[in-house]
C-alpha cells in the first residue's frame, strides 16, 4: 500500500476508522515519506496519537511492533462520532487506559527505554496519572451518556484520557506487564473475539497481583471494571476452560524477550505470571460475587 501510495502520487495518507485502520495508515505514511493525519472514529485504543503500529498474525495472533520514530501530523477525534459508535469501543478503551498509569509507573521506577525512546519523563507521569483519574471519575457516566449516543461533558473527559492522556503516557512514560499479558492471551483462539483494551483489563489486574498492590488497589481498578462493563476473569475474556497448561503459553509469550513485562521492577518468571493469572481470575470472579445485586452493569463484551 505504501508503494501504491507513492505511485499515485499522494501527498498525505489519511486513516479514518479504528485501530487496525490508523496502525495501517502509519505503516503506509511513514515508508512513503508522507504526512499523515489520524481521523479515529472509535476511542478503543490509545493508537491514535503514537508513532507504534502494532502488527498481528493473520490468525490474530501478537507479531510485532513496528516503531516509526515520527508521530501522527495531526490528530482530529469528534466526539459525536465516537458516541455514535458502539459503546463497548469507549468501554474497551478504558480498559486500555486504565492500565497506562500503572504500567507508567513501574516502568518509571525502572527508567527502561519507553516506546517514544529514552527514559520516562515524569510529565508522562503526571499526564498518566490524570488519565487514570479522569477514568475512574467520569468513566461510568460516559459509557451511560455514549449508551444513548449522547456527548456530554464526561464523554469529551474519557475520550480524551482515552486517545490523547493515555496516548503521550504510554509512549513517553513506558509500557509494563499488563499489554505483555495482553500480548501472551492472543495465543489462546478463545480471546480473539475480545477486543484489545478488554485483555489488557484482564493484564492489568494480573500486573497488580505480581506487583503485590495494597488490596485497596486491587479492589478500586477490579470494581470499576465490574462497574463500567470491562472484563475482570478468564471467562469474561472467553476462556474459562483455560488449562495451567494454556497460561503456560500465555505466560511464555508474554515473557518473551523484548516484551514489556521486562520494564517491571521485578524480574518475572513464566511461572510467577501463571500463579498471578490464576489469582486475579478468582480475584475478580471473588469482587463479581461480592458486588452482585449492586449497582454494576454487566460487561459489555457479552
Ligand atoms: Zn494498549
Amino acid at each position: 500500500m505504501a508503494e501504491a501510495a507513492s505511485d499515485a502520487g499522494a501527498d498525505a495518507i489519511v486513516g479514518i476508522g479504528g485501530g487496525k485502520t490508523m496502525d495501517t495508515a502509519k505503516s503506509v505514511a511513514h515508508p512513503a515519506g508522507l504526512p499523515l493525519v489520524i481521523v479515529p472514529t472509535i476511542a478503543s485504543t490509545d493508537a491514535p496519537t503514537s508513532a507504534v503500529a502494532v502488527v498481528y498474525t493473520e490468525e490474530g495472533e501478537f507479531h510485532e511492533y513496528r516503531f516509526f520514530g515520527r508521530n501522527p501530523d495531526a490528530v482530529i477525534v469528534d466526539t459525536s462520532v465516537i458516541a455514535g459508535a458502539p459503546v463497548r469501543f469507549l468501554v474497551a478503551g478504558i480498559g486500555d487506559g486504565l492500565s497506562t498509569y500503572f504500567e507508567a509507573d513501574a516502568s518509571s521506577r525502572t527508567r527502561k527505554e519507553t516506546m517514544a525512546g529514552g527514559a520516562p519523563t515524569q510529565a508522562a507521569l503526571a499526564i498518566a496519572r490524570l488519565c487514570y483519574d479522569t477514568l475512574l471519575e467520569h468513566g461510568l457516566a460516559a459509557r451511560l451518556a455514549v449508551e444513548q449516543g449522547a456527548v456530554t461533558p464526561a464523554v469529551e473527559k474519557v475520550v480524551e484520557a482515552n486517545t490523547l492522556l493515555s496516548g503521550l503516557g504510554f509512549e513517553s512514560g513506558g509500557l509494563g506487564a499488563a499489554h505483555s499479558v495482553h500480548n501472551g492471551l492472543t495465543a489462546l483462539e478463545g480471546t480473539h473475539d475480545y477486543w484489545h483494551g478488554e485483555k489488557v483489563a484482564f493484564g492489568l489486574i494480573t500486573m497488580l497481583v505480581l506487583e503485590e498492590r495494597p488490596a485497596e488497589v486491587l479492589e478500586e481498578v477490579v470494581d470499576f471494571c465490574l462497574k463500567v462493563g470491562l472484563p475482570v476473569s478468564l471467562e469474561d475474556i472467553g476462556v474459562e476452560n483455560a488449562s495451567r497448561e494454556d497460561l503456560e503459553g500465555v505466560a511464555e509469550a508474554a515473557c518473551a524477550e523484548g516484551e514489556t513485562i521486562h520494564n517491571m521492577p521485578i524480574e518475572i518468571q513464566p511461572a510467577m505470571l501463571v500463579d498471578a493469572m490464576i489469582a486475579a481470575d478468582a480475584f475478580g470472579r471473588e469482587r463479581r460475587a461480592a458486588l452482585e445485586g449492586e449497582a454494576s452493569l454487566p460487561a459489555v463484551a457479552n
